[in-house]
Parts: C-alpha cells; sequence; structure tokens
C-alpha cells in the first residue's frame, strides 16, 4: 500500500541563519525545496526569469514567517548571476546552500529541433547551472564551505527520447557534479544530485504528463510530490549528509529499478 503518512524527520530550526539560493524557485519542485529550507529557519533566494512569480512565491514564504528574497535573473547570463549572488550577501550574508534546480525542456523529435530550440536548453542546463555554481564557490572557498544540491532526473545517463536535449543537459549536469564534487570537495562544499522521477508540476502537467499512468509504473503505488524532492534536498543539506559528496539520491518510488514482473497487487504471474 501506498505510504503517504509523514512525520517531521528534521529538528526544528536546523538550518537557521543559514542562507540558500535555489534556482527556479519559484515553481513547482523548486518552490517546495525553498518552503522546505524557510520551514527549517534557512533565508531563502527565489531566483528565475520571471519576477512577478518570484515576488508571489517569496510572499508566500514571508506569510509563513520566513525570511525570502526575490531576484530577477537569467542564468545564462554571467553578469545577471553574478548581481543575483551579490545581492544574496548584501541581504544575508554567508551563502551556505546553492540548489540547482532552474532547468527546461520541451518535446520533440530530435530531427525536427531547430538549433535554437537544441541551444536554449542546453544553455539553461548546462552554462546557467555552471555560472551560477562557479559564482557561489567563489564565495563558499573564501568562507570556508557550504552545500550545492543540483536537481537533475532519476537516470541521467540514460536516453531521454523525444527530449534529446533536455536529457542531454541533464547528463552532463551529472558529470558537472562529480567533477566539481572533486575540486571543491579540498574546500568544503558539497555537491550532490537529487534525481526525481516523474514529479506532477505545473511544468510537467503542460507536457501531458498523466498522473494516473505514472502511478501505474512506480513500485511504491503513487506519484511523487515536490514534498519528496525537498525531502532530501534537507536531508543532503543537512550535516547527516556530511560524508556525502559526488553522489545522487534518486527519488522515484523504484520507477528507475526495474521492469515490474507483475501486473497486480495480488502476487507474482504464475510460470
Ligand atoms: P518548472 O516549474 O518549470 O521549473 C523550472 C524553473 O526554472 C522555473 O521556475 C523557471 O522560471 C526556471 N528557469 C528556466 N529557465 C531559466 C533561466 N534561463 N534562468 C533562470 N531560471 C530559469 O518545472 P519543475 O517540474 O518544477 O522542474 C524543476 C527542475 O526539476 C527542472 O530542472 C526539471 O528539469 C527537473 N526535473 C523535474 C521533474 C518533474 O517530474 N517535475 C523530473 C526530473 C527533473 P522562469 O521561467 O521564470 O525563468
Amino acid at each position: 500500500m501506498a505510504n503517504t503518512q509523514r512525520r517531521e524527520t528534521f529538528l526544528p530550526g536546523f538550518l537557521a541563519g543559514q542562507t540558500a539560493i535555489i534556482t527556479g524557485g519559484g515553481t513547482g519542485l523548486g518552490f517546495g525545496i525553498a518552503q522546505a529550507l524557510s520551514r527549517f529557519g534557512a533565508n531563502v533566494v527565489l531566483t528565475a526569469r520571471k519576477l512577478e512569480r518570484l515576488e508571489a512565491a517569496a510572499e508566500r514564504i514571508r506569510a509563513t514567517g520566513g525570511q525570502a528574497l526575490a531576484v530577477q535573473c537569467d542564468i545564462r547570463d554571467a553578469e545577471q548571476v553574478e548581481r543575483m549572488v551579490q545581492q544574496t550577501e548584501d541581504t544575508f550574508g554567508r551563502i551556505h546552500m546553492l540548489v540547482n534546480n532552474a532547468g527546461a525542456t520541451f518535446f520533440s523529435k530530435a530531427e525536427d529541433l531547430s538549433p535554437n530550440g537544441w541551444r536554449s536548453i542546453i544553455d539553461i542546463d548546462i552554462n546557467g547551472t555552471f555560472l551560477c555554481s562557479q559564482a557561489v564557490a567563489k564565495r563558499m572557498i573564501r568562507d570556508g564551505g557550504g552545500a550545492m544540491v543540483f536537481i537533475t532526473n532519476a537516470t541521467p545517463g540514460s536516453g531521454n527520447p523525444y527530449r534529446t536535449n533536455g536529457g542531454a543537459g541533464k547528463a552532463a549536469l551529472a558529470a558537472m557534479v562529480r567533477s566539481l564534487a572533486v575540486e571543491w570537495g579540498g574546500y568544503g562544499i558539497r555537491i550532490n544530485e537529487v534525481g526525481p522521477g516523474s514529479i506532477p508540476t505545473e511544468a510537467m502537467g503542460a507536457m501531458g504528463e498523466n498522473a494516473e499512468d505514472a502511478a501505474a509504473r512506480i513500485p511504491l503505488g503513487r506519484v511523487g510530490t515536490p514534498a519528496d524532492v525537498a525531502d532530501a534536498t534537507l536531508f543532503l543539506m543537512s550535516d547527516a549528509a556530511s560524508f556525502l559528496t559526488g553522489t545522487r539520491i534518486v527519488v522515484d518510488g523504484g520507477a528507475s529499478s526495474g521492469a515490474p514482473r507483475h501486473e497486480s497487487a495480488a502476487g507474482p504471474a504464475a510460470g
């Protein structure tokens, strides 16, 4: 039976006094992560291109007593990224956490992808994520460390037919996580991945993903939620993960672990 019950796992206030930047933090999974980090005391900076949406999201967090700042930034632009990171420091001081969640993709046959359709996604996923990581790492190196979580997907090394651009972007991020984890480990910066399966968000809905179809393929019998992704992120940001770097937590209810061998909960099919 699907287990949807949740008991509070983390210590109240365990992130008090810490500051986190969440790219794409005004919507979907990013907003869920921002809410969770804020709930445990972190100051959160929500950044993306659409300021109005960010402001509304930051206001929702403030309404629950959290400290939230909305900063408009297109992560593909190095100057905008630098300004966003500086504004974070000017507002909250030291930056302890970065969640590289911003990303995009769309369905297209690979042979029909325009050069721009290819480049725009690669630019957000790979270039934008690197620019954010680098700008924040310079401060973390100076300040004595920090933690980053990259939101990739459950199987970033596998093919993503009809989403070749987004799939290539996530595979590159998985490699980037490991390179940076090794390079920056000595500075006390931990870098890990959270790989969500198919999680209903507004963006996924727009791509025609159906929650019921998805649930039928998931061994734990339900689709994931932004809170599932946020919990994995909280763990990776916590001291309980202090010896974890360059690794991935897959949040997909077991969907990527193998094809089911039977079709009903009654048990394995005969033969
Ligand atoms: P989403 O709501 O569309 O989140 C993407 C966010 O990225 C948006 O807030 C968007 O805001 C921001 N963004 C896009 N381009 C940007 C840019 N150039 N600069 C700054 N921000 C930018 O979708 P989601 O479902 O929550 O997905 C969040 C992340 O999880 C994505 O990286 C996605 O690939 C990954 N993921 C999701 C699932 C899932 O099933 N939901 C599964 C695996 C992985 P603006 O448009 O305002 O810039």
